[in-house]
């Protein structure tokens, strides 16, 4: 069956989609971002909605191999944003419009975090007057911290599965109690009882992953019903495991590119009315990549709003875009160019999953 035939189908099947993820010219591949995003329009239209991005500590518990925030990475200078500080970003964040944000940081889940993280969640609920969507990003927990942190005002939690190939998901972790597949699934089910709008995703381009892992991935968030994806390009750090290990052997930035392009058009064609962000790690290897991945299928884009002395400190992988930029510069840029491409950011609506709110109708 021919790409096109294919992308008039309805009902994908696991075939069809491993066929489209292995699309190897252009002429195909700007069929599939084109179908895609007719699937956007259908299902969003010409909008784009913020998340302010706060990442306010990069202090972590875990020693995950490809991050450059691990435990033993006694290279980073370690940081944690205050409570003033974080309320300021969130205020920026409300007052340009952005009616949501997302708060993200390294994992822990010592007492003395969980109790910041709840006020902080309340604190900004007062000051907000309820007017920002939340959305957590900060790992593992038990279902008591997601349910007290739900209660205080966060309704979205990202927790990325990272890989749903068991095997590879182990070779990027260390195996032990910590770094456990069986863990990530559990928090996942446990975000979705504590009432989230979940979103999950995975790192593209990893050593040894295939086009195969990838669909599956992809069958994975249909079957766990998720609402937003969040993911993109694996980015080397040089003072990780993987970042050594891999250095000579990662495939390359263009091909990791148009592999996470892929990615977010053949879930935007697959799960249709989910929220689907095109990320910074997009932008990191290619300057262009968020305003390609919403012409590729996603509606989604978080800028940072970050305060520019931390940005340095928080690095998850090399070359992390925008570290130097000023939160305002980058807005305009960023909304100049989505306007170039016809795109509208709205500002002062939410922008939910649809998702989320067809699956509660049909419960
Ligand atoms: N500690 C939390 C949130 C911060 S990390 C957590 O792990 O969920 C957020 C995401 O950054 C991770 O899920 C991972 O997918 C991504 N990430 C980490 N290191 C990366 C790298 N080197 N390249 C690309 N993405 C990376
Ligand atoms: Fe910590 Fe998240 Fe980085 Fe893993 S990916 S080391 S949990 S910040």
């Amino acid at each position: 069956m021919s790409i096109k035939d294919i992308l008039n189908k309805d009902n994908l099947d696991r075939n069809n989609l491993i066929k489209l993820m292995k699309i190897d010219n252009d002429k195909d591949l700007q069929l599939l971002f084109n179908k895609a995003y007719e699937v956007k329009l259908k299902y969003i239209g010409k909008r784009v909605y913020y998340r302010g991005l706060v990442e306010f500590s990069n202090i972590c518990i875990k020693n995950c191999k490809y991050c450059g925030i691990r435990r033993e990475n006694d290279k980073v200078e370690r940081f944690a944003m205050s409570k003033d500080d974080i309320l300021e970003s969130a205020k920026w964040v409300y007052e340009n419009g952005y009616a949501s944000m997302a708060l993200q940081s390294g994992e822990r889940c010592d007492k003395e975090f969980i109790d910041f993280v709840e006020e902080i969640l309340l604190d900004i609920k007062k000051m907000t007057n309820d007017g920002l969507g939340i959305t957590l990003s900060v790992g593992e927990q038990n279902i008591e911290t997601y349910e007290k942190w739900r209660r205080a005002g966060a309704t979205r939690f990202l927790l990325r599965i990272e890989s749903t190939n068991r095997e590879l998901f182990e070779k990027i972790h260390p195996v032990d109690a910590l770094h456990s597949f069986e863990k990530r699934l559990k928090a996942l089910k446990d975000l979705r009882k504590a009432g989230y709008q979940v979103g999950t995703g995975v790192m593209i381009g990893l050593p040894g992953q295939t086009e195969e892992d990838l669909v599956d991935d992809i069958i994975f968030f249909k079957e766990n019903d998720i609402d937003m994806i969040g993911m993109g390009p694996y980015i080397l750090h040089n003072e990780t495991p993987m970042g050594k290990e891999f250095k000579d052997t990662v495939i390359s930035e263009k091909k990791r590119v148009e592999l996470g392009l892929k990615m977010i058009a053949i879930c935007r064609l697959y799960l249709k009315d989910i929220n689907i962000a095109a990320t910074t790690a997009l932008q990191g290897l290619d300057p262009l990549g968020r305003e390609k991945g919403v012409l590729a299928g996603a509606n989604i884009i978080m800028p940072s709003a970050t305060k520019t002395s931390e940005r340095g400190k928080y690095q998850l992988y090399n070359g992390k875009p925008g570290i130097n930029d000023d939160a305002t510069v980058s807005k305009d840029t960023l909304e100049k160019n989505l306007k170039e491409i016809g795109e509208s950011v709205i500002y002062g609506e939410r922008g939910d999953s649809p998702h989320y709110f067809s699956r509660i109708e049909n419960k």
